[in-house]
């Protein structure tokens, strides 16, 4: 059988020159092709070895001041944990094993840098080795609004304090057109570009992740991970992205779209968009993440064999998805997930939040890294 992929087409995925025509072209061709040809450039990436991390979600309020239409997490006036509370749950981290604490939370009108930083000085004052993967461009933009600070200057204090990652969240999709839409209030494209722009220049690096699925055009996603992929080129601050299916349960957005006839994403759709991203970042961010909250475990196990290498974290805790529809809970032991990766006849590896040594192969990002000395 003949490929519908061209061979020029090909060519450019593995010089990492994918352009965003060629990104149109691959949502049009057999999708088994084209998973095929992403896991190819999977193994080409990673090998065959699947990561997890083991860490905990602790979301420290759901209070916010944020009008977010897509966001059923929200209250106006959720408990706010204090650190004391934020403790016992990285106490309860730490005896599960985990070498990770994911700490997000709702904008709250009157509270500036130094909350966030008394969170990481307290988590690192009795667990110094314990990864703090914590806090979103949004979260950090109000905070140094709040406390009347420019963002270096937050993202400084936040890294002398002890943060060691950022979830580059909050990214949604990339576009004000959508932003104007969904979220008409949040930080805008440039914005979230410059705060994770300034993050890697503190030497905080990110994830980055893509909410799809509700308002934004086949167009919009692909120039979404482009933006994506030129802030990699530029900062090598990247170290995963991780593509969210919106939920569009208890929420505005989502209640509109179904009053239309629209649904959540189906997941032929889902593993196109998983495919696609491994195409147009290969040779730039090596780990594509599946989120098994979002997708289910036995869907996210089928995501490995569409270019996704990572399964993300077994989170102990889980508020946001489960808030608007998420039905696949809240927590999944390491063995649980290392069954499902044997299943899909891949190799588990519990990795860092960093992926220090899990990626046996070639790794654009991981080279500019460790090259430049500023992610060590
Ligand atoms: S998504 Fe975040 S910022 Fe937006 S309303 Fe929800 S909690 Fe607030």
């Amino acid at each position: 059988m003949n490929s519908k992929i061209p061979k020029d087409l090909i060519e450019r995925a593995y010089q990492g020159k994918s352009t965003k025509e060629d990104a149109l072209l691959l949502l049009e061709v057999p999708p088994f092709e084209l998973f095929k040809f992403a896991d190819e450039l999977r193994f080409l990436a990673v090998g065959d070895t699947v990561t997890y991390v083991v860490n905990r979600n602790i979301n420290f309020t759901n209070r916010c001041v944020g009008t977010c239409g897509f966001c059923a997490f929200r209250t106006n006036n959720g408990k706010v944990l204090s650190i004391e509370e934020i403790m016992e749950k990285v106490r309860e981290a730490e005896k599960a094993n985990a070498t990770e604490v994911c700490i997000q939370g709702g904008l709250l009108p009157d509270v500036g840098l130094d909350f966030y930083q008394g969170i990481v000085e307290a988590i690192k004052a009795e667990f110094p080795e314990m990864h703090i993967h914590s806090f979103s461009p949004m979260e950090v933009y109000h905070a140094a609004h709040i406390s009347g600070i420019p963002i270096s200057e937050a993202l400084r204090r936040l890294k002398r304090s002890g943060l060691d990652t950022m979830p580059g969240t909050a990214a949604e999709i990339l576009s004000d057109r959508v932003r104007e839409i969904i979220c008409p209030l949040k930080i805008k494209t440039g914005e979230w570009i410059e705060v994770v722009r300034q993050a890697h220049a503190a030497g905080i690096p990110t994830t980055a992740t893509m909410m799809y699925g509700h308002v934004e055009t086949p167009e919009e996603r692909i120039d979404h991970m482009l933006i994506i992929r030129d802030i990699q080129k530029e900062t090598g601050g990247i170290t995963e992205f991780v593509p969210l299916p919106f939920m569009p349960y208890n929420n505005s957005v989502g209640e509109k779209m179904i009053k239309e006839g629209k649904y959540a994403t189906p997941g032929l759709e889902d593993l196109k968009i998983y495919a696609i991203s491994r195409v147009l970042f290969h040779g730039h961010v090596d780990n594509i993440q599946a989120s098994w909250v979002k997708l289910g475990k036995k869907f996210a196990q089928f995501a490995l064999h569409c270019g996704v290498n990572d399964l993300g974290g077994t989170l102990m805790e889980e508020s946001i998805s489960k808030s608007a529809g998420a039905s696949h809970g809240e927590m999944i032991t390491a063995e649980e997930l290392e069954w499902m990766i044997h299943g899909a006849g891949r190799v588990p590896k519990e990795r860092t939040t960093l992926y220090r040594g899990t990626n046996g192969l070639a790794s654009g990002n991981s080279l500019r890294m460790s090259g430049c000395g500023v992610y060590e």
